[in-house]
């Protein structure tokens, strides 16, 4: 037991220093990184806390009830999350995410949101603020989380099959409830509703056809993600991963889709529209999301930065550690001095994983060892 839950822990702490600043650098919105990135999407976790296991992220086995959890004074408070995001929008961040572990477990997460809302990009606009979420609490939250200025909502389902998905998230929680979720989330306003479905090759492809099905012309769209190796705990075998190519390929034989062109630069999804027996997108059924990080690598233009529950800085969804923003929030260091730390590790940003993940060795031992998905968030 201990042999399982120590090493995630002693990861966690481990640290990366943070570059010398020499002397200030300037907040100008155009801050881009060793490969010519830009930074726009910022991702913070909110809680390392959970109340489904889903296997491929928290499998039960370790989320025990033994598992070190962080205390609630080592999380950042509201105050400490919304100066760091007013910090990161100067540099160039368009988008927050809030994600967890769970975020709706963070208690009165609609303060935060209400805070965060007020705040204003490079371009004087209010940043897009969206919630990942299991969507278990939702149907309570959906209102509040859109009154406080919440843009938009992910919600993540595996399957419409109750009894895969109850063993899915691990937890026997009913799909019924999710959908309840996305319901409440549609009447409280929010738009641009997406649904995320991780695919595993023998656990719930076969759920990927009524998935597609229930969800053409919802006004929902529905997000195909490749099983992923994040983490160190999930058991990743790439025979589970069922390649975005093979998943389109399937739904293609039952109804007909149609390529689209990309909305944004960065976005992680490629994007297909269900089309008309013409052929021709019908913008009524609305479209597909497919988010191929094993099988095709999207490193290229990632733009993505994560913050930790704890505040720490990740570069990378595969990152094994990050750089401690909260020693400097909590040390008593000022704007300019936070602004410039953060435009320094941008700056020196290299990180690609997908795109090297084959050359890589799976498991290359403690000290590389990746941080869990549940810690900094997805
Ligand atoms: N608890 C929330 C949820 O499930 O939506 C937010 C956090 S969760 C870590 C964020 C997203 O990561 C979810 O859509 C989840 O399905 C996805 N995810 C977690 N582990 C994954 C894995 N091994 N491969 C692919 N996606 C994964
Ligand atoms: Fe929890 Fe989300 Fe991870 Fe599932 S994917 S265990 S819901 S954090
Ligand atoms: Fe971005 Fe890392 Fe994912 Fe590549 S592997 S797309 S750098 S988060």
């Amino acid at each position: 037991m201990l042999e399982r839950v120590i090493p995630l822990v002693q990861q966690r702490n481990a640290r990366l220093a943070l570059p010398p600043v020499p002397q200030p650098l300037a907040s100008t919105g155009l801050l881009s990184d060793s490969r010519g990135r830009p930074l726009r999407d910022l991702r913070i976790s909110v809680t390392d806390r959970c109340n489904f296991r889903c296997n491929y992220c928290m499998p039960k086995e370790v989320f025990d009830k033994d598992h070190a959890y962080l205390q609630h004074h080592a999380l950042l408070s509201f105050e400490e999350i919304s100066r760091l995001a007013r910090l990161f929008l100067a540099h160039g961040v368009r988008k927050i995410r809030l994600t967890g572990g769970e975020p709706l477990l963070r208690k009165n997460l609609e303060k935060l949101i209400a805070q965060l809302a007020q705040l204003r990009t490079v371009d004087g606009t209010a940043p897009d603020i969206t919630l990942t979420t299991n969507g278990s609490l939702l149907a309570r939250k959906a209102r509040a989380l859109k009154d406080a200025g919440l843009n938009r909502v992910t919600v993540s389902l595996d399957g419409l099959d109750d009894a895969v998905f109850r063993r899915m998230n691990d937890v026997d929680f009913p799909v019924a409830q999710v959908l309840a979720g996305i319901e409440a989330a549609h009447a409280a306003g929010l738009s641009g509703i997406k649904v995320n479905m991780v695919v595993k090759r023998g656990t719930n492809d076969q759920q990927i056809v009524p998935m597609a099905r229930h969800f053409r012309g919802s006004g929902v769209t529905l997000r195909f993600i490749e099983f992923m190796d994040v983490g160190a705990t999930n058991g990743w075998r790439m025979d589970e991963v069922l390649p975005s190519a093979e998943l389109l390929t399937r739904l293609q034989a039952e109804l007909p889709l149609v390529p689209l062109a990309p909305s944004a630069p960065g976005e992680t999804a490629a994007r297909w529209g269900w089309a008309n027996s013409a052929g021709v997108h019908d913008s009524a059924l609305g479209e597909i999301g497919l988010i191929s990080s094993v099988t095709q690598a999207f490193c290229g233009d990632c733009n993505r930065a994560r913050l930790s529950t704890e505040g720490q800085l990740f570069l990378c969804l595969f990152a094994g550690q990050g750089y401690d923003l909260r020693s400097l929030l909590r040390g008593g260091a000022d704007d300019t001095a936070i602004a410039s730390a953060i435009a320094a590790i941008w700056q020196g940003r290299s990180d690609r994983y997908s795109e090297l993940r084959s050359t890589l060795a799976a498991d290359a031992g403690p000290g590389l060892r990746r941080v869990e998905m549940s810690y900094i968030g997805g």
